[in-house]
């Protein structure tokens, strides 16, 4: 084994100047009318809110954005300086005095909690800013009033300090629907109204990865809401849609150790149920990773690691503490051994989206599936 650099069982690697890179990247796509918020909620997508909210600010970034007050006040405490910390999921009475006091900027997303917000901006001796959320035809969180009610509403909350309008594409990759377009126009269509009124340098933001990817108009906006980007991935197209834009590449690294290696007769039942028996003498590998460390139970006899360099299988059900793969290719791995759950050895790779395809979910979901018992080690 040698020496062990980093002496953890199952342990994530992350580039901070990868991220850096898909930020700069996300940054110059958009050209310099357009500023990027860093999405960094769900703990930056598995890979540490607080280090990659530093990698940002560090690059230059004024935005950030998490989905909780909880979490934006995890930033705040850990000393990150950033302008604005966007609070997309808005607040619940009972986080009014931690909005406040991590100046955190809530996305409020009806009329009442504008007024909620007035009271508590009167109180507070300080600015508080928000953006006003718009359904603009997800059926989610924000608003539907029509533009005449949001402008009356605005007009009776003076002490709130309205900053931005934002909504949020429910299809952004799909060009085989219109529902991005109506949704657009649905927004246009309140903005301008608002703007009429008399709101004028309000922060427009409307586009997430999918909608900067694939160039979805956004002109005359002048922010958009980097994530999955930053994390170097774009979700693959539907329909007729133009070239994708984005130059970004996965900046993490999913590791787990062997615990051991052992050769297996012909017709040995491994793991829970019996689900897999070989059909040769094998040589498996005991990972110590399983579903508690987030590697998704639906993979077992499904999904695949990097072993030696070569894509191998997992054999049977994976435990929760354990994983077995085969090992039949390679007699050079051992105890303490490295294996891939996602990234790259040499030709053979592996990432979320691939991970996600066998698992039937999304590489979201996947990313944000590793465990917080998964040590991030930051390279
Ligand atoms: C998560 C989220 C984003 C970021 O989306 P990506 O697809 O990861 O870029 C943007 N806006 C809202 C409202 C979100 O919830």
């Amino acid at each position: 084994m040698g020496i062990v650099p980093v002496p953890f069982r199952s342990f994530v690697l992350v580039s901070r100047e990868q991220i850096a890179r898909n930020y700069r990247n996300v940054r110059s796509v958009v050209g310099p009318g357009v500023d990027v918020l860093g999405v960094v909620k769900a703990d930056a997508y598995g890979h540490g809110a607080i280090e990659v909210a530093r990698v940002l600010v560090a690059e230059g970034a004024r935005w950030l954005a998490v989905s909780s007050v909880d979490e934006g006040a995890t930033l705040r405490a850990a000393g990150v300086v950033a302008p604005r910390i966007l609070a997309m999921g808005g607040f619940l009475p009972f986080e009014e005095a931690a909005l406040i006091e991590h100046d955190l900027t809530p996305a409020v997303h009806s009329l009442a909690q504008m007024r909620d917000l007035d009271r508590l901006a009167a109180a507070a001796g300080k600015p508080v800013r928000y953006h006003l959320k718009i359904d603009s035809g997800m059926g989610r969180l924000g608003t539907r009033a029509s533009g005449a009610e949001i402008v009356a509403a605005l007009a009776a909350t003076p002490h709130a300090q309205l900053e931005g309008l934002m909504t949020h594409f429910a299809s952004a990759a799909d060009y085989s629907s219109t529902q991005t377009a109506d949704q657009l126009a649905y927004f246009e269509r309140i903005a301008a109204a608002i703007e009429l009124a008399g709101h004028r340098g309000l922060r427009l933001h409307t586009s997430s990865t999918n909608a900067i990817a694939y160039g979805r108009a956004n002109s005359g906006h002048n922010l958009v809401r980097a994530g999955h980007a930053l994390y170097g991935y774009v979700s693959p197209a539907r329909g007729e849609a133009p070239a994708q834009r984005l130059d970004v590449q996965p900046a993490l690294t999913w590791k787990a150790r062997l615990l051991a290696v052992k050769e297996l007769p012909e017709g040995a039942l491994v793991g829970y149920g019996g689900t897999f028996r070989t059909p040769r003498a094998m040589r498996i590998g005991v990972l110590g990773a399983g579903y508690a460390d987030g590697i998704f139970h639906r993979l077992s006899n499904r999904g695949q690691v990097i072993a030696g360099g070569k894509l191998t299988p997992i054999l049977g059900t994976i435990s929760m503490d354990l994983t077995t793969i085969d090992l039949s290719h390679t007699s050079a791995l051992g105890p303490g051994d490295e294996v891939t759950l996602l990234g790259q050895e040499g030709e053979a790779r592996l990432d979320a989206q691939q991970i996600a395809r066998v698992a039937g979910t999304i590489s979201y979901n996947i990313l944000c599936s590793i465990s917080a018992r998964v040590r991030r080690v930051y390279v």
